[in-house]
């Protein structure tokens, strides 16, 4: 696995998760039988919600699912160990090859964690394409699903009955290598490629697709792996209890996890561990005053749901106040140990080879508004090409089609062998076209150097990624704003680190829509310089999207007009000043800002 974050914050924080883990097992031999019991629990939890935080957290959506999985691990794991002579005595109707099969714990986990793959992945590809909240409601259809079988099976899972005889097998240390383990792959996973493009893409999916992320694929991959890590906390739970039903892997428990998830932050491990530590505090806080409590002068009574009541409180005060949790969305490192990144290279961008970006008869409808009308062009490799047209002619929507955004309505796009209809949207920038968008799409809560280290190791390869930023940013003058968090940059900056984004995937024809705006006449004009230096130096093709004429005419080659989404001119720039169909949309339209 490819880690993308500097040793300098790895190794820091891998220790301290060591550290952390093995301090709550020392602790626990010098407790109470009661408060051991607590942290054993504490660890489990802990490394479920690591689990949950891995894809939540990461992906942006919120699972109610997840106990799905915990609940295959337990059953699953428990069928492996639970002694022949309980097995014939509470699961008659077991098939014979699983009756006669008893493992130690650890090869029993293996193999729970192997089938909950197995189911993970024939669930993942259900559901991989889901966004937001249809996303989150159809893991909570699995939760839902997953009971009614915990229920129905009686044969293999005693129904609703208790399953118990299982070998109490989870002690505080064994609870201790199952929670590191999880927060050590979660830690990781969060740096690692396919992490930081899973987080690119809960920023901004269109904008990860643009930079070659496979969205999809990436949520699949944290599914999988999070579910693994769920039936491992599975496995520890059913070992720890040796008894429990399908009740303990639903409603009642997501809630507590969840609570913990958002109390601590779910897109960071400190987070898990922040809230599973509040949560576990408060929750044994409120167990005690809920069996009444005397104190001495007065007696409070017993008070039933007030665990529940007071966490369901907690959850929305964090909701309230922090909404990204305790820790908020950086680990600790990452807000204490400073960035070093001296002895990063840099490598020239050399655009891809390229070819001609032929699109014919272009026409996208949106309900009864056609917003591009048969429109056919043709862009030159290494030619700056200018866009123009009053608002709403279709500019936009024009470049969204050349750039994979938009499927057309009818017509052909290609270039050299590629039929661009046909071709995935996250392949269009490993083919040689990249592009920044109209209102800026930056991955905002991830820093500079990250936006565009994501679109670095989703093209060509992944190959000399790190340089290859450096030289982005560089090119773009944003490399003194490397590990500033991207939305906290000026309009300018931001359009410029989005131009570096494109830029890093070795382009040979950028679309840029409407890039000055919002920029002041200076910025514009060093803009203008450095889009005309991207041309000359490294043959990078450009298609300009842009209100200021005079600008347009200075920098183009040529330039295409469109109005109400048909083409109506196309030229030099001269030409096009002359053009009397121009001259009428111009003049005939007061609005062309
Ligand atoms: P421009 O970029 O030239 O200002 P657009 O391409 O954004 O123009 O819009 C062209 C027309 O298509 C407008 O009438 C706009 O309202 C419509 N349009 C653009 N995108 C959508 C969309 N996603 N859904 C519906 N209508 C859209
Ligand atoms: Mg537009």
């Amino acid at each position: 696995m490819r880690i993308t974050a500097p040793r300098s914050h790895i190794l820091p924080a891998l220790s301290m998760l060591f550290i952390a883990v093995a301090a709550v097992a020392v602790v626990s031999g010098f407790t109470s039988a009661t408060i051991a019991r607590s942290l054993v629990v504490f660890l489990i939890s802990l490394t479920a919600i690591s689990a949950m935080g891995l894809y939540s957290g990461n992906s942006g959506i919120l699972s109610f699912g997840h106990l799905a999985f915990m609940a295959v691990g337990a059953y699953a794991s428990s069928l492996l160990t639970l002694p022949a002579n309980i097995k014939g005595a509470t699961l008659p109707g077991l098939p014979d090859w699983l009756a006669d099969t008893t493992l130690g714990f650890w090869p029993a986990t293996l193999a729970a964690i192997f089938v909950t793959i197995a189911l993970a992945m024939l669930i993942g590809l259900a559901i991989w394409r889901l966004e937001g909240s249809a996303a989150t409601i159809a893991t909570l259809a699995l939760l839902i699903i997953m009971h009614g079988v915990l229920i129905g099976w009686r044969d293999v899972t005693r129904g609703a009955q208790t399953f118990f005889g299982v070998p109490r097998e989870t002690g505080i240390w064994t609870a201790a290598i199952g929670c590191l383990v999880a927060l050590v792959v979660a830690r990781l996973y969060r740096d690692s490629v396919s992490g930081l493009r899973l987080r690119g893409g809960r920023e901004n999916a269109i904008a990860a697709t643009a930079v070659g992320v496979n969205v999809p694929r990436e949520r699949f991959i944290a599914f999988v792996i999070s579910a693994a890590l769920m039936a491992l906390s599975g496995a520890l739970l059913a070992h720890f209890l040796g008894a429990f039903s399908p009740k303990k892997f639903y409603f009642t428990d997501t809630f507590f996890l969840l609570a913990m998830l958002i109390v601590g932050g779910m897109s960071t491990v400190t987070g898990a561990i922040m809230g599973a530590t509040v949560v576990t505090l408060v929750t044994e806080l409120l167990r005690r005053l809920e069996t009444g409590i005397d104190l001495g002068f007065m007696a409070i009574p017993q008070v039933f749901g007030t665990t529940q009541i007071g966490i369901g409180l907690l959850i929305l005060v964090a909701l309230v106040k922090r909404p990204d949790g305790l820790s908020g969305l950086l680990e600790w490192e990452e807000r204490f140990i400073p960035l070093r990144r001296k002895g990063v290279k840099t490598v020239p961008l050399i655009a891809a080879q390229s070819e001609p970006v032929i699109a014919q008869n272009l026409t996208k409808r949106f309900g009864g508004v056609v917003a591009t009308n048969d429109v056919t062009i043709t862009i030159k490799p290494g030619e700056i090409l200018g866009l123009i047209g009053p608002n709403g002619s279709g500019k936009t929507t024009l470049v969204n089609q050349l750039s994979g955004i938009l499927r057309p309505s009818e017509g052909r796009i290609s270039m050299g062998a590629h039929d661009l209809v046909k071709l995935p949207p996250h392949r269009f920038a490993d083919v040689g076209l990249a592009r920044t968008f109209q209102n800026i799409r930056l991955f905002e809560t991830l820093s500079v150097f990250q936006n565009v280290h994501v679109a670095a190791l989703s093209t060509k390869g992944g190959i000399d990624a790190d340089a290859r930023t450096m030289s982005a940013l560089n090119l773009m003058d944003v490399a003194h704003h490397a590990d500033a968090q991207a939305n906290t940059l000026s309009y300018g900056d931001q359009r410029r680190v989005e131009i570096a984004r494109a830029l890093v995937c070795q382009p040979s024809l950028i679309f840029l829509d409407e890039p000055a705006a919002g920029m002041n006449r200076e910025e514009t004009d060093d803009l203008m310089e450095r889009l005309r230096g991207l041309n000359r130096d490294l043959g990078i093709g450009i298609l300009l999207i842009d209100h200021d004429l005079a600008l347009v005419n200075a920098l183009c080659d040529r330039i295409v007009v469109l109005n109400e989404g048909r083409l109506i001119a196309e030229g030099t720039p001269d030409e096009v000043r002359q053009n009397k169909a121009v001259i009428e949309a111009y003049i005939g339209t007061s609005n062309h800002s």
